[in-house]
């Protein structure tokens, strides 16, 4: 995940490691390099342009000149900024409100399904709760079947209706059933599309109305880049969702999704999926996963 990345920020900031000190023409070098890795791993370039800037301004400072050390001073500083585009601090999700209902959201293939049941596994084992899994997607009898499947293989129940074709009826029927069996969170793998589609997001939003979840989970495909992007954009404007799910990450992902979401709609990473196994999710930690990038 992000070598390329990784790799092309390393080499930027190697030229400085030369120089005695930092100075506005090996800074500019630099940063232009800077941009041009961002921009080749899919960042917008008007997002890479405003990072750059901000990192230009940052190494142009008065502590920074001063510096012995101009590599290890532009490796921080492109730390710190990358740490800040991808939000900064973690969030959590909010507990606050007992059952908890999770709404999952996406296009088909995102790999709603699968995080659907990670996301069981995770606070069943590590919140000590007792999360009840819906199938709410009508469309694809299959996607039912994959949940009951993930929902054995994690040991959490999993409410479906396969006669019932509404969705929002499903959902209705699903938490009175987790309220008399004790299940503290609701985790709701609803339909997805092959694209962004009315019916779909009209769909969504009517059981966002009627059941006024606490968190509303939008799944995303971290290999798609700009699209994943463009997409999350389009699902935020109409459902207005709490936190974004960036999957596939173990794949070759050149990491333009995970740099630019949060810049664009303005709502937090929450979960990493890093794999098919039903343990490979991690919480979402915009500082680490800044130094991973620059090793
Ligand atoms: P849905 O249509 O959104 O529910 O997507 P699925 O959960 O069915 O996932 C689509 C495909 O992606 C399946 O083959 C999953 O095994 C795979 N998948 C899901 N999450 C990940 C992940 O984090 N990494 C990898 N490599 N594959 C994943």
């Amino acid at each position: 995940m992000f070598e390329n990345l990784s790799e092309r920020l390393d080499s930027a900031i190697k030229q400085l490691k030369g120089e005695g000190r930092i100075n506005e023409i090996n800074i500019a070098t630099t940063v232009k390099e800077i941009r041009r890795a961002l921009v080749d791993a899919d960042v917008n370039y008007k997002i890479a342009k405003e990072f750059t800037d901000k990192v230009k301004e940052k190494a142009t400072g008065e502590k920074v000149i001063t510096s012995v050390s101009p590599g290890q001073l532009m490796v921080k500083i492109v730390k710190d900024e990358l740490a800040e585009l991808m939000g900064g601090k973690e969030v959590e999700l909010d507990f606050s409100t007992k059952p908890t209902i999770i709404l999952i959201a996406g296009l088909q293939g995102s790999g709603k399904t699968t995080f659907s049941g990670k996301l069981a596994n995770f606070l069943k084992n590590k919140k000590s709760l007792r999360p009840l899994l819906v199938a709410a997607d009508i469309y694809r009898p299959a996607a039912m079947d994959q949940l009951q499947v993930l929902g054995e293989q994690v040991k959490v129940p999993v409410f479906a209706e396969p006669e019932n074709k509404n969705a929002v009826s499903i959902v209705q029927n699903a938490i009175a059933h987790a309220k008399a069996n004790g299940n503290n969170v609701i985790i709701i793998d609803t339909a997805g599309r092959l694209a962004v589609d009315e019916v779909m997001m009209r769909e969504v939003a009517d059981i966002k109305a009627a059941i006024n979840p606490q968190e509303i989970l939008f799944v995303v495909d971290s290999m798609t880049g700009q699209d994943a992007v463009n997409t999350a954009k389009a699902f935020n404007d109409r459902l207005d969702f709490t936190g974004v799910v960036l999957t596939k990450l173990d794949g070759d992902t050149r990491g333009g999704a995970a740099l630019s979401i949060r810049y664009v709609v303005d709502k937090p990473i929450k979960f990493v999926s890093m794999g098919e196994k039903l343990d490979t999710l991690d919480v979402f930690y915009p500082e680490r996963m800044a130094q991973r990038i620059l090793g």
